[in-house]
């Protein structure tokens, strides 16, 4: 397959050669003509997987056939979960959009409104948003939706997480009932098919990863150790394997300020990425950390849902997620676009519960290896497939003929982030790419100031 095939015009397709992209992946493959063609899609397609491209190329196409946009009006709106996954969409449609000449805004909240209404005056054609931002701005009247033809949600099982339901409902029913609707979403429950039934048209539905698979090119490892050694075991990897641009999982926002600074003390520069976090701090650390400024990122799981770093060699839990999707999510940040990729799991005897939950999900046991000087004294109960862990007893068979020793340890009972205290899309994701990477994204801002394409 090509995208010449694909039936996008000489100016797109001038712009994927520039990215480097030689053939579509499968979402942009089957999304790309379906939405060419005037379908409503509702696409399962997890983040890594080429879906930014998969909608905003033939969204830039079609608008590209109509008339321009008039003051204060957008002509397809971009709803995402988050500031930076709404920054790293408007940097898509800037990239694939060069050659033509539409505008586009981005607007979010956690920073200055005027800037943004300024921006909308003279009309935008792409609009990304976050809802909460988005539904200020139109009570300002600074944007008006009757000229909408296109609508994107981005991320929508995320948005429902983050509870912006209510938001996307008030703006639902302010959009025109006659509209092309493109839904994304990692997965499709209920609540989703819930959410799609009043939004959705009779949908074309692409699925490109089974539900809650992880991805076949990450290779993933459970490197059993004690809770309290896990920031000695952490820095050892990162030093022993010389390890660049990391992305490290942390449950709690404060345990990923106290493993920032406990990392500086063995000299490895660090950046955390969470919801305390500024909006210029967030971008100051995955600045730093797309240039090779900043060694090691580690973020909360709102905090990296969708930032696009691209082929990220490893990934790192230093704690695992209470929701076991999460885990799915974040070994996603890895292997993305059929590169490969490491996703490395410190897990302690505590987190036995989570790890089968995890080991459920996806269907596999995660291989284990201890790391030598690192040989946990609480062993990790292994997982029984279809028992819960709640029954020690079974959840204890001891491998290697020892018994496992019991451990009662406390758990982690810093508070999680917990984005529904949030209004406004915190931050969610981190990602990054190699030096290997031509990248021109990594040259870019995302700021919320770029010009409009
Ligand atoms: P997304 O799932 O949209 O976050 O995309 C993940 C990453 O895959 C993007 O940052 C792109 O750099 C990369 N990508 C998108 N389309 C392609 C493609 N056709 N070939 C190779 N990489 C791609």
């Amino acid at each position: 397959m090509t995208f010449e095939k694909l039936g996008l015009s000489e100016e797109l397709l001038h712009s994927v050669r520039d990215t480097g992209y030689t053939s579509p992946t499968p979402i942009q493959a089957q999304a790309i003509p379906a939405i060419l063609e005037g379908n409503d899609v509702m696409a399962a397609a997890q983040t890594g997987t080429g879906k930014t491209a998969g909608f905003t190329l033939p969204l830039l196409q079609l608008l590209n056939t109509k008339p321009p946009v008039k003051n204060n009006r957008a002509r397809a709106l971009v709803l995402t979960p988050t500031r930076e996954l709404a920054a790293q969409v408007q940097e898509s449609v800037f990239t694939y959009g060069k050659y033509l000449n539409l505008r586009s805004a981005v607007v979010f909240g956690g920073v200055k409104i005027n800037p943004q209404m300024m921006k909308l005056r003279r009309g935008v054609d792409v609009l990304v948003a976050t809802p909460g931002r988005l539904l200020d701005l139109f009570q300002q009247r600074a944007i008006n939706f009757n000229d909408i033809e296109i609508l994107v949600l981005d991320e929508a099982d995320r948005m429902l997480d983050m509870g912006f339901i209510h938001d996307i409902k008030k703006i639902m029913a302010l959009l025109p009932k006659q509209r092309q609707t493109l839904m994304f979403s990692a997965t499709f429950s209920q609540e989703i098919r819930q959410l799609a039934k009043g939004i959705i048209n009779n949908p074309v539905e692409i699925d490109v990863a089974p539900r809650n698979s992880t991805v076949e090119t990450i290779s993933q490892v459970v490197y059993p150790v004690d809770k309290a050694r896990k920031v000695d075991l952490l820095s050892h990897l990162i030093r022993n394997e010389n390890w660049y641009q990391v992305l490290v999982f942390s449950r709690t926002k404060h345990g990923a300020d106290k493993l920032v600074k406990r990392l500086s003390r063995d000299n490895i520069h660090a950046a955390a990425i969470h919801g305390n976090k500024s909006q210029a701090q967030r971008t100051k650390a995955l600045d730093g950390f797309k240039k090779n400024k900043i060694q090691i990122l580690i973020a909360t799981d709102i905090a990296a849902r969708g930032i696009d770093i691209d082929q990220l060699s490893h990934v790192v839990n230093f704690d695992l997620p209470n929701v076991p999707e999460d885990y799915v999510h974040r070994i996603g940040r890895t292997g993305r676009a059929g590169a490969s990729g490491q996703a490395i799991s410190l897990v302690s005897a505590d987190e036995a519960k989570q790890l089968q939950d995890i080991e459920r999900l996806i269907k596999r046991k995660i291989e284990r290896e201890e790391i030598e000087s690192f040989e946990p004294q609480h062993i990790v109960p292994e997982s029984v497939s279809g028992k819960s862990s709640r029954n020690k007893q079974r959840a204890n068979p001891g491998n290697n003929g020892n018994k496992p020793k019991r451990y009662k340890g406390k758990r982690n009972s810093a508070s999680e982030e917990n984005p529904r205290s949030h209004r406004y899309g915190k931050p969610n994701s981190s990602h990054h790419r190699n030096n290997s990477t031509s990248g021109n994204r990594q040259q870019r801002s995302t700021s919320a100031e770029r010009p409009a394409v």
